[in-house]
């Protein structure tokens, strides 16, 4: 199968699993494992913050970054389709009594700072406190400019706000910017990142930020249940995903602007092309024939009337130009 609905269908390689099988460990809850304390060190390290935390999942890094910066009755301003309010089961206000703001990003992915203001709540026993404002790099497959989070980093300090980056393809957005991820995470308090994405680990996740901020973290993220044991094992594939997997996401990238160009040459209304996803005008009509004719020639896709195809280590050039031949044919058998 060629699978092309998301970057976190990746499969462990033999050299990542490998080094999997050669791991250290010892009981993470007591600090004992070597392999995912040179993990955290690592992600503090390349983050330029003062300590990390290693969680299974990128919805329990943000939902333990949340509980950490606001209390029962706080606040966070979030993007209407940012995944720690839309995707993540409404988790900091069903468990953290947090409410959220969320707010209409610009077509850029940016959560424009005047309206951000606007939504600030003031000091009255009316509202809720407003506490942190959240934003997500990348956003759809968008890369929040540096020259914009710079602002927002001020903004912020301006308004008395902590700032959090969901950052679960933030190093698409660092191979895109052709940056470190030091350079973006200078601008935010808090940093989560997925290793499961392009990376191509089978699980996890990293919170990053001070050291009395990933402190309390910890508390939270064994109250959540993320306290795994021999979880070196998993490590493992994170520290190799660090060191091998993150600039070959330009090939990800050049793969979806490959094939952004070649279905418009096939007439296919292609929205638009960002970091390593592909957003294309499916008509109506169209989206359960194209669907089965997909699936037919082994091709996975969540088809819709917008339809994200997402590249990854998985699909290599070879494969895509195999899916532009088929919707090639789909396309000519309707005429
Ligand atoms: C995937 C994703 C997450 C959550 O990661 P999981 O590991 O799937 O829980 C968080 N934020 C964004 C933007 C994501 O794309």
């Amino acid at each position: 199968m060629i699978d092309l609905r998301s970057d976190t269908v990746t499969r462990p390689s033999s050299a990542m699993l490998a080094a999997m099988m050669q791991a250290e460990t010892g009981d993470d809850v007591y600090g004992d494992d070597p392999t995912v304390n040179a993990l955290e060190a690592m992600a503090a390290e390349i983050s330029g913050k003062q300590a990390a935390l290693f969680l299974p999942t990128g919805t329990q890094a943000n939902l333990v970054a949340l509980l950490c910066h606001c209390q029962r009755g706080d606040e966070y301003i979030v993007g209407q389709l940012a995944h720690n309010y839309k995707y993540e089961a409404g988790g900091a206000a069903v468990l953290g009594s947090i409410q959220p703001q969320p707010i209409q990003a610009a077509s850029d992915g940016t959560l424009p700072l005047d309206v951000v203001a606007a939504f600030i709540k003031p000091d009255d026993a009316h509202f809720a406190r407003t506490r942190l404002l959240s934003l997500e790099n990348t956003h759809n497959g968008k890369v929040l400019p540096l020259s914009y989070l710079a602002q927002a980093w001020d903004f912020t300090r301006e308004k008395g706000l902590s700032l959090h980056i969901d950052g679960a393809r933030i190093f698409n957005a660092v191979v895109a910017q052709n940056t470190t991820l030091e350079n973006i995470a200078r601008y935010c308090d808090s940093l989560t990142l997925c290793l499961s994405k392009g990376l191509g680990a089978p699980a996890g996740s990293l919170l990053c930020g001070s050291a009395e901020y990933i402190q309390q973290a910890r508390r939270w993220r064994k109250m959540t249940g993320g306290g795994m044991r021999q979880a070196g094992i998993l490590a493992a594939a994170g520290i190799y995903a660090l060191e091998n997997n993150v600039a070959r996401l330009q090939h990800d990238h050049d793969n979806a602007a490959w094939l952004a160009t070649a279905l418009r040459d096939l007439g296919v209304n292609v929205r638009r092309q960002e970091t390593n996803m592909v957003f294309v005008d499916v008509p109506a009509e169209y989206v359960a024939p194209l669907s089965r004719w997909l699936q037919q020639n082994k091709i996975l896709a969540s088809v819709g009337p917008v339809t994200r195809l997402v590249t990854h280590l998985d699909v290599s050039r070879e494969q895509l130009q195999q899916v532009v031949h088929t919707c090639r044919e789909f396309i000519q058998a309707q005429y």
